[in-house]
């Protein structure tokens, strides 16, 4: 018997976008093949998140090296990716293993065998950004995949980049007793958040010994009688067993046929959406996008979130995505948590912003917990009487500033979030003093 290969709507990559997305619209009733040509689930359960997560945590806890490592593999073989296909398939998935190249509208090919689609749904994903250094093909490198996949641990690592991966997997080499360098071209970490996000996270990673190279760029990657050497432009030089190359991510839109939808996107950028998740393209098919491979979500929440929304539109509900209120986490210790607008961004939107902070050193729980550190601070727009972003380091400050994540998203009068009570003693009560600070200043300018 032939085997039927028209689909109302096929998903271009089983990850965290386009598992969702598939399984709710079979669950609705939609005829729907999934296409991954890796693993079901996609970066986030085997060389992301989880296995990232599961080694911070190991670190917190104090265990050894070979038991992070035991643990982390087990958390990522429990995710095994036959259960994910198992779990599609009840749900009315056709699950179809190779990879999927458009071919035109309505059309791609999956390993050579042509297949039509009422509805395209491209949820590829992103790959590691390969820093142009001299002599970085030739060396001993990892990108996170590998990091979180093998046994290793280097007595010396150089880490490319300062953002928030290479900041979670310097914490981990760290923890385990690595020495560390972090090699970072801008003058300090995180350097897309508020700025004294970075900071708080530098001094907590200096204090576990690891070198922090900031304005540092590197020239030049060779082998030494050591190990890997890297020359830096100003002519300094870190000398390590291991380079981890953390220079962010890309969307994946190339290699896959998109061009025969009259769809060209410029190198670096995400595939173009509207609001609803949809992308213009040639012909009668619809086509959409949803997680990383958009550019506009880098996390697996707002892929699922952008999923959500292609779900309902493609259901016949329409929605439309809101960005305002997407959070943005480092899972180190201090936690670093951001949402909303940054300061900078505010005032580049031309918005007359207020700002008020704390330090969690003046809460009790802070007392409690042996003197922790830290500090939140709050973003409102004066005109409109609402907070438009937030930042924090702190222990578990991606749980307790989520009411700061619904509030940005809700748009709740700074006056009615001031009469907000949290228990005593918790670091959510740090809140309470900005947001008071907040509404006194916008007091006289809304009634
Ligand atoms: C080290 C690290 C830690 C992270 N930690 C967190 C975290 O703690 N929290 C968080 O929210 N986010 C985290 N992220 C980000 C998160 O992993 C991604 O945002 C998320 O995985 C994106 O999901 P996605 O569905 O867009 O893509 P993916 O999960 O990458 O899925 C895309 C899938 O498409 C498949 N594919 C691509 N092209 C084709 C094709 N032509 N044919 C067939 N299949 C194809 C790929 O094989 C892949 O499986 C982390 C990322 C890294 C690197």
């Amino acid at each position: 018997m032939t085997q039927r290969r028209h689909h109302d709507v096929v998903v271009l990559g089983g990850g965290s976008a386009g598992g969702l997305v598939a399984g709710e619209l079979a669950r609705a009733g939609r005829d729907v093949a999934l296409v991954e040509n890796r693993l079901v689930g996609g970066e986030s359960p085997y060389f992301a998140c989880v296995p990232s997560k599961s080694l911070l945590a190991s670190a917190r806890r104090g265990e050894t090296w070979e038991l992070a490592v035991a643990r982390r593999d087990e958390v990522t073989g429990h995710l095994d990716d036959d259960a994910g296909v198992a779990g599609l398939a009840a749900d009315g998935v056709r699950v179809v293993r190779g990879w999927g190249q458009v071919t035109g509208p309505g059309r791609l090919e999956i390993d050579g065998a042509e297949w039509t689609y009422g509805d395209l749904v491209v949820t590829t994903g992103s790959e590691p950004a390969i820093p142009d250094v001299d002599g970085l093909a030739d060396v001993p490198a990892w990108t996170p995949d590998e990091a979180l996949t093998l046994p290793d641990l280097p007595r010396r690592l150089v880490v490319l980049g300062g953002g928030p991966v290479g900041c979670e997997l310097a914490q981990v080499y760290a923890a385990f007793g690595s020495h560390v360098t972090i090699v970072e071209p801008a003058g300090g970490l995180l350097i897309h958040e508020a700025p004294f996000t970075g900071e708080i996270l530098a001094d907590a990673l200096r204090r576990m010994g690891v070198d922090l190279r900031f304005g540092a760029r590197p020239a030049r990657i060779e082998r030494c009688e050591t190990g890997v050497r890297t020359w830096l432009l100003d002519g300094g030089r870190v000398d390590a067993d291991r380079v981890l190359v953390a220079a962010g991510r890309r969307p994946r839109v190339a290699g896959f046929g998109l061009e025969t939808l009259g769809i060209e996107v410029p190198p670096g950028h995400g595939l173009p959406v509207d609001d609803a998740c949809r992308v213009p393209a040639d012909g009668p098919a619809g086509v959409w996008a949803a997680g990383d491979v958009t550019g506009v979500a880098r996390t697996a929440h707002a892929a699922r979130y952008q999923a959500r929304v292609v779900v309902a539109n493609l259901l016949g509900r329409p929605r439309a995505a809101d960005y305002r209120a997407i959070p943005r986490v480092v899972y180190t210790v201090p936690t670093v948590y951001a949402v909303g607008l940054t300061p900078n961004e505010a005032r580049a939107g031309g918005i007359d912003l207020l700002c008020a902070g704390y330090d969690l050193a003046a809460t009790a729980r802070a007392v409690v917990d042996d003197n922790e550190r830290g500090r939140v601070e709050l973003y409102a727009d004066r005109a409109a009487g609402v907070l438009v972003g937030a930042a924090a380091a702190g222990p578990d400050a991606e749980e307790w500033m989520s009411e700061i994540a619904l509030a940005i998203r809700s748009g709740t009068p700074l006056s009615l979030l001031t009469d907000v009570v949290h228990a005593f003693p918790t670091y959510g009560e740090a809140i309470e003093a900005p947001l008071r600070d907040l509404a006194e200043r916008l007091e006289g300018t809304h009634v």
